[in-house]
């Protein structure tokens, strides 16, 4: 298995593969960047195919939290961590502490949070570890789930884009797939939406989620490969990563992609094939801050719902600013959305040699 010759790996500051026999432990901590301040992001836990697979995972999402960071102007850097899901009964409680004992071992140049299959109680456990964790449900200036503020973030960047693909922010009527629906972001999306009048199809493989939001929101439920051919104006990806590719893109109807699912282009170039097709794209790590920026009101030990509330204002101005030079360059959303990221970041780097000078 390579690393530095990775075709994800970018320069990483650093990479922890971390083990614990006792446990079962497998992870790996990507600390992609700390040049706007110590690495944050969350911990996903997966059943992972092979150790290759975790490794690519870890590096694109510790990327991707330095461009989302950095997008919402927060002063911390990207990191990420993935675990390897044990196969069949393990004690969760002790392998999140082993987990805590490896996120300790950095010395706070990383603090984790909760990410796909990974719950408050899981933090708490790593709690006993380690103090670099947030997303806590208890303590002081504890933020619970960040769930709730990345939906509404989400929520927001789609009312941005229908405004500039559809012609109006408002959603009342308009047809919208939302894939991961019963997940923790997807079931509050659903919420903001059907409140704002929009038509859901949904699909997830939680059936019993599904069948709430049916009965909540009278979403149409579809089945997992048939979300892609759905008749509708917006596609919302919020499951996981890499669902935009050759084999859904032409499948996919909507004239706007905007999701809460992380690295949902599966290659950089998937960008280019996107705008080709008339449709636009909402950079998923700037869309998906809300949960960063929730998580960030902890860090400061500080929580204040109000700066929360206007960190996701900036998200919507900074979404349109993209969107808009997209449209009036004629290039892809997801390349002038990295320019900026990564300008900023080197920016950022530059500036703290000189300070260390
Ligand atoms: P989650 O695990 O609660 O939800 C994911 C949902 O997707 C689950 O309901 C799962 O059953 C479903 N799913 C899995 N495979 C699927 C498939 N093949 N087809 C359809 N559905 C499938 O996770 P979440 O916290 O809601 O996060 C969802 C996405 O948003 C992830 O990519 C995550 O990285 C990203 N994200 C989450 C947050 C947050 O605050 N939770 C913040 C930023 C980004």
């Amino acid at each position: 298995m390579s690393v530095f010759e990775h075709p994800s790996f970018d320069n990483h500051e650093k990479i922890l593969f971390a083990t614990d026999e006792a446990t079962g432990l497998k992870a790996i901590i990507g600390v992609h960047s700390t040049a706007s301040g110590p690495a944050c992001g969350g911990c996903r836990m997966w059943s992972y195919p092979n150790s290759e697979a975790a490794l690519t995972d870890a590096l694109r999402l510790s990327q991707g939290m330095s461009y989302k960071n950095i997008m919402a102007d927060l002063p911390i850097g990207g990191g990420k961590s993935v675990i390897m899901k044990p196969d069949g009964a393990f004690d969760r409680q002790a392998l999140f502490e082993a987990f805590g004992r490896a996120v300790e071992s950095l010395n706070g140049e990383y603090t984790t949070a909760e990410d796909v299959g990974v719950s408050p109680d899981d933090m708490m456990a790593v709690r006993r570890s380690t103090e670099h964790v947030v997303g806590l449900p208890e303590g002081k200036a504890a933020s619970g789930d960040p769930s709730p503020v990345t939906a509404d973030g989400v929520f927001r960047g789609i009312k941005v884009c229908a405004e500039r693909g559809l012609g109006s922010r408002d959603l009342s009527g308009v047809k919208i797939a939302i894939q991961g629906a019963a997940g923790h972001v997807g079931s509050y999306l659903c919420g903001h939406l059907s409140r704002a009048g929009a038509e859901l199809f949904i699909t997830d493989i939680n059936q019993d989620g599904l069948n709430r939001l049916k009965d909540e929101y009278g979403a149409t439920i579809v089945g997992l490969d048939e979300i892609y051919d759905q008749d509708v104006e917006i596609f919302a990806p919020c499951a996981l990563g890499a669902v935009i590719n050759p084999d859904t893109i032409d499948r996919i109807k909507a004239k706007i992609i905007a999701g809460a699912a992380n690295n949902q282009l599966a290659t950089r170039e998937m960008g280019a094939e996107v705008q080709k097709r008339g449709k636009l794209y909402a950079p998923d790590y700037v869309l998906n801050a809300g949960g960063i920026i929730n998580v960030m009101g902890e860090i400061s030990g500080d929580f204040n719902p109000e700066w929360v509330k206007g960190k996701l204002d900036g998200l919507e101005v900074t979404l349109a600013e993209i969107l808009d030079q997209s449209e009036s360059e004629g290039r892809p959303s997801n390349i002038i959305a990295d320019e900026i990221a990564r300008q900023r970041i080197e920016e950022k780097r530059a500036k703290k040699v000189a300070e260390v000078a």
